[in-house]
């Protein structure tokens, strides 16, 4: 692979703009270094803002970055690159994201629980997934005319429309906006909100879902022994993949990072929690009319999901 751009660096919170924030050092994960950035692992910091709580990496993808990762997300290069630095990473998990029933219908009746009691289904008749894969989480109760945006070429399912360009997508306008799974993943989220503010109806609800992630980080330190600790590990790639499975696996038993361990910045650039969604929400033009966290799975390990309803101010 080329080496080509190396991500880029931001300082400011992008949910409120805050400068005041917090730094941990953690490091880019071997799998999105190599397969997306093109080059070994690197240092970055985990920040988290001291104002609206939010925290994301200082790393962010350049747009080649984006389109390496994601043009063939989960497909056979992604799934050999990842599994050779991640081999917990299987088969199984990588082909049942998006396409278990049980996790569909545990998903699609969550955001129902959410959005139904404010919808006017008679209002409602055009209907976008944005990022939506094949459409497969759109409820069927809700709308007529029902689309997904997504760049990668997931084929929809049965009734859903793709919409395969950005062009395409300014041309549009919808009743009812889902954004799923979408934003933790961005570099720029207040730009996605944007777009998708400008592609709304007068009186169009916006309905996203991100994973609620605020696992315990005490031990990812922020001063200079445990960053040459981690710049030791970079020179062993044996050692740092048998630290990193240590720390995933307390992580998602646990819920925190362990003694020794570290946070990696994989695909999720971004963890939201209320406030800080409530932040980004309001820079960009739009009011909340309900949230909630829920638990949408408890073993092996505990699963749990910001829900947002919003609309334009
Ligand atoms: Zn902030």
């Amino acid at each position: 692979m080329l080496l080509c751009s190396n991500m880029y660096t931001i300082e400011t919170c992008p949910c409120c703009q805050s400068k005041e924030v917090h730094a941990r050092w953690a490091i880019i994960a071997p799998f999105l270094a190599h397969y997306a950035v093109g080059r070994p692992p690197f240092l970055c910091k985990l920040l988290e803002c001291s104002n609206c709580s939010f925290r994301f990496f200082d790393s962010r993808l350049a747009p080649d970055e984006v389109d390496r990762l994601y043009s063939g997300y989960r497909g056979e290069r992604y799934f050999a690159e990842r599994h050779r630095w991640e081999f917990w990473y299987s088969r199984k998990v990588n082909d049942g994201i998006g396409s278990d029933p049980e996790e569909i219908a545990a998903r699609v009746a969550g955001l129902e629980r959410l959005f139904l009691p404010h919808v006017n289904h008679a209002t409602v008749k055009t209907v976008l997934d944005y990022g939506g894969d094949r459409g497969q989480f759109i409820p069927n109760s809700l709308g007529t005319n029902k689309f997904v945006f997504e760049l990668s070429d997931a084929v929809p399912v049965h009734g859903v429309t793709r919409i395969g360009s950005e062009q395409e997508l300014n041309r549009m306008k919808f009743d009812f906006i889902m954004a799923s799974g979408v934003l933790e993943h961005c570099s720029e989220p207040a730009s996605v909100l944007e777009q998708l503010r400008s592609c709304q109806n007068p009186g169009s609800l916006l309905c996203i879902e991100v994973p609620y992630e605020r696992y315990g980080i005490g031990f990812a330190g922020k001063g200079r022994l445990y960053r040459s600790y981690l710049n030791t590990l970079l020179h062993f790639p044996a050692a740092l993949v048998a630290v990193d499975f240590y720390s995933a696996a307390a992580r998602i038993r646990l819920g925190h990072i362990p003694p020794l361990g570290f946070v990696k910045c994989h695909e999720h650039l971004n963890f939201f929690n209320k406030n800080s969604m409530n932040a980004l929400l309001h820079r960009t033009g739009f009011e909340v009319v309900d949230s909630r966290i829920e638990c949408i799975a408890k073993y092996p390990a505990r699963v749990e999901t910001l829900h947002i309803l919003a609309r334009l101010r």
